[in-house]
């Protein structure tokens, strides 16, 4: 459905997109994630033919965005970081002037009247832009994006300055979205995108550093198990201890919140299991283990391994 190949835009000598390539297929909502700056808005600026690139291809169902780009764009909605809006403009005359700017074939009255009602912003229709909450302009937004019934839709951080409330009514109106449209839905926040994406491309300096099914990253994480243990004893011996033991990569403190009693985070190589020795040895020493779990690592912990640690790409 989109196809980005080689995909490279600089300005002056820094790359804000550097050689990226992916696909995403038809009815897919894919997750753009990353940090800001990152070059999540870049590529949808290209994608949208709203930014010529540097070097690289888009299509879009087919139809190059440079080669045919009234094709190309007739298949996208777009909502932009900051959307399009007119503040000075009544909801209802926005739309009927974006119904006009995009050519829109659809019966008018009745497609207008189809978007309000699936973006609940019927009750604002006759107010001005400029006088509506943030939740209801963002929505705005959306509606804007859905005229013509675009089979893709491509959003930037869409809940960007929003309250928890709004952001899960958004969230849902892009997850059922998503059932009838191939959707590119871009965040800096891992949660967002974990929780709506069937895929993840995760990008950093321009680079994609992963790209994964949201299913399989998380899989991919949780061989490398965390372990959280409670132990009686120094804690300084104590770290010591367990970063002697086979097959621990990493040993991090993690505080006490009762006395004498101190909590450490264990990373192990590959997965490895290490309880059974942990206990004996903090046993010979008499040092009592009084709690212990495992958590997988969560994307953030991947995330934030992937894009500050640098070692990209080792999924
Ligand atoms: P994101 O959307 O992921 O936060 P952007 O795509 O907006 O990132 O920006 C990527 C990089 O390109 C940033 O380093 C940004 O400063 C730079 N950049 C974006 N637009 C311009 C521009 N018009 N001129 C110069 N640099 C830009
Ligand atoms: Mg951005």
């Amino acid at each position: 459905m989109i196809e980005v190949k080689n995909l490279t835009k600089t300005y002056g000598a820094h790359k804000a997109v550097d050689n990226i390539s992916f696909e995403v297929h038809e009815g897919e909502i894919l997750g753009f994630l990353g940090p800001n700056g990152a070059g999540k808005s870049t590529t949808m600026n290209i994608l949208t033919g709203y930014l010529s690139a540097t070097n690289g291809t888009v299509t879009i169902n087919g139809h190059d965005i440079l080669e045919e780009p009234n094709e190309a764009k007739a298949n996208i909605g777009y909502l932009p970081e900051q959307p399009p809006l007119y503040p000075d403009m009544t909801v209802r005359e926005y739309l009927n002037f974006m119904y006009d700017l995009k050519k829109c074939a659809l019966p008018r009255q009745r497609h207008i009247a189809e978007i309000c009602q699936v973006l609940k912003i019927e009750d604002v229709y006759g107010r001005l832009i400029k006088n509506l909450s943030k939740g209801y302009k963002q929505r705005v937004g959306f509606a804007q994006a859905l005229i013509g019934n675009p089979p893709v839709l491509i959003l930037d951080e869409p809940t960007v300055g929003l309250d928890p409330n709004q952001i899960i009514e958004i969230r849902t109106l892009i997850k059922m979205l998503g059932k009838h449209h191939t959707v590119i839905l871009s965040s800096h926040i891992l949660s967002e995108i974990e929780a709506v994406c069937d895929r993840i491309v995760i990008i950093n300096q321009g680079k994609i550093v992963a790209n994964d099914n949201t299913a399989e990253l998380a899989a991919n994480l949780s061989n490398d198990r965390r372990m959280i243990v409670s132990v009686a004893g120094p804690a300084k011996e104590v770290a010591n201890l367990i970063s002697g033991i086979n097959g621990v990569e990493e040993v991090s403190y993690e505080g006490s919140r009762e006395v004498g009693v101190h909590e450490f985070a264990i990373e192990t190589v590959n997965g490895a299991d290490i309880r059974r020795d942990l206990f004996t040895r903090l046993a010979q020493r008499n040092w009592p283990l009084l709690a212990s779990g495992s958590r997988a690592m969560s994307l953030e912990d991947i995330f934030i391994n992937l894009t500050i640690k640098g070692n990209g790409g080792q999924l």
